[in-house]
């Protein structure tokens, strides 16, 4: 399998190199150049395999350059780190299934697609004798899942920028109790805006990025994406009959990359009715879906905030698609909306977007009412993320066919939960006593040239 940019403007690369480049050379986001399609005789076969085979079976598809057994070796370990042994749950609730994402290290569904990031790394870096300095920004749920999913790795290190104060308890707890040689902490007296403008600058500084062999772990990674098609079809098979079934999958977005997954899956022939996206008030992708309008406005703060997004990163692969697969028209309309704040779509363009996609956006009010109703009559609680997928799929669909992805553990977010249910969530195993583990982090001023240096110090 080839890789491919969306702007058109690189010769095709390998899975190996797609996974080390991240983000394309000229600008773009990388993407197979054909879906490999699984016919109904492949589907049915795959309807008993456990998650792990089942993972090999869908990603193998799309890796050439990597000799089987490793490969499987590779995903193996990747998921030995779940504490369920389906990996991905499904259980069913009140008129809707839950695909449960957050059985991983640090409870979020980014650890299914880290965990195996971190494991391709180590395993391409040492095939090509090179090393790696990941460095990126978090607000709290991707800098813990990247952290666990580089610690202990050889020729990795990682360092991880969060504003100090800003993240979550649990969240700042569980990147800073990692205590492994390889991970490095950085508490930046700051916003997470000042973190992420400090990881771009380094990015940008091209003779650093070289020298330091800078590695990013954002979701635009051709691999994250891949990790995540899998659970679509695990959770087909749990929810659909052996018919061809088709499943409505209701997904809570902030970057799009999770749902792409979908599309994916739904590409490579997987029977999908619909792939509802579900926002919070940071509405931007619902208002392209249903008034076909995509204008950029300013980040509301939310109770779920790894949903506080205004432009997705990984839209840019949807949109290759919707412009029928023509490199020069998302060159054209990226440049329209860098002008303008805005992308503009033809009627045509809109009607396909509405036969794949539905769209809800949920309110703070209808988040947290959804947590605390949910519980009340099932017991069930209700991450405030879920929580706005599952209103989206109860107002879609009350036939209980629909699936909704549960991205992180209700423990997690306990205020939102405590708001909502008048009780804080109990913790998890893992998270128990987290509050009393020893510590390593680095305070630092929101000053670039004294992190870059600590950087350089510290790089391998
Ligand atoms: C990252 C995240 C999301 C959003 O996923 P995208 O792939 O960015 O759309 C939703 N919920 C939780 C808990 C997350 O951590």
């Amino acid at each position: 399998m080839k890789y491919i940019s969306t702007r058109g403007n690189i010769s095709p690369v390998g899975f190996k190199d797609a996974v080390m480049m991240g983000l394309a050379t000229d600008g773009g986001l990388l993407l197979p150049e054909h879906f490999p399609a699984v016919d109904t005789a492949t589907l049915a076969s795959w309807r008993q395999l456990p998650y792990r085979e089942l993972a090999f079976q869908v990603i193998s598809r799309f890796v050439d350059d990597i000799p089987a057994g490793d490969l499987k070796k590779l995903i193996d370990k990747s998921y030995d780190s779940f504490a369920h042994p389906e990996i991905t749950p499904v259980v069913a609730k009140n008129g809707v299934h839950i695909l449960e994402l957050f059985h991983g290290p640090t409870l979020a569904f980014k650890d299914v697609a880290l965990q195996l990031l971190g494991n391709l790394f180590e395993y391409l870096l040492k095939e090509t004798g090179r090393k790696m300095n990941i460095v990126g920004a978090t607000s709290g749920d991707t800098g813990s899942a990247a952290i666990y999913g580089a610690r202990g790795k050889e020729n990795i290190n990682i360092f991880i920028l969060h504003p100090y104060g800003k993240t979550s308890p649990i969240q700042a707890r569980q990147m800073t109790t990692v205590l492994d040689a390889n991970v490095f902490n950085i508490a930046v007296e700051g916003t997470f805006d000042d973190c992420q403008n400090i990881v771009k600058e380094l990015f940008n500084d091209l003779p650093f990025k070289e020298q330091y062999a800078l590695g990013a772990v954002n979701s635009i990674n051709w691999a994250r994406v891949l990790a995540q098609v899998v659970y679509y079809f695990y959770a087909w098979f749990r929810v659909a009959d052996k018919k061809e079934t088709p499943v409505t999958f209701a997904v809570p977005t902030g970057n799009f990359g999770d749902i792409f997954a979908g599309y994916v899956a739904k590409r490579m022939g997987l029977p999908i009715a619909k792939l509802l996206l579900a926002t919070n008030e940071n509405n931007i992708l619902t208002r392209f879906i249903n008034e076909g309008d995509y204008s950029k406005g300013s980040v509301v703060q939310t109770v779920s905030p790894s949903m506080d997004i205004q432009v997705a990163s990984n839209f840019e692969r949807y949109l290759y698609y919707l412009f029928g697969e023509d490199p020069a028209r998302v060159r054209d309309c990226f440049s329209h909306f860098a002008a303008t704040g805005r992308m503009t779509f033809t009627a045509e363009e809109m009607n396909k977007v509405r036969a794949e996609f539905a769209s809800r956006s949920v309110n703070e009010a209808e988040t947290l009412e959804t947590i605390a109703a949910f519980h009340r009559e099932t017991g069930y609680l209700l991450d405030p993320h879920t929580a706005v997928g599952v209103k989206a799929a109860l107002e879609y669909t009350q036939d209980g066919t629909a699936v909704c992805l549960a991205t992180a553990h209700p423990a997690k977010f306990g205020e939102a939960v405590e708001k909502a249910t008048g009780n804080p969530p109990s913790l998890p195993a893992s998270l128990h006593g987290i509050e009393k583990l020893p510590t390593r982090c680095e305070i630092m001023p929101a000053d670039r040239a004294a992190i870059r240096n600590y950087v350089a110090e510290k790089a391998l």
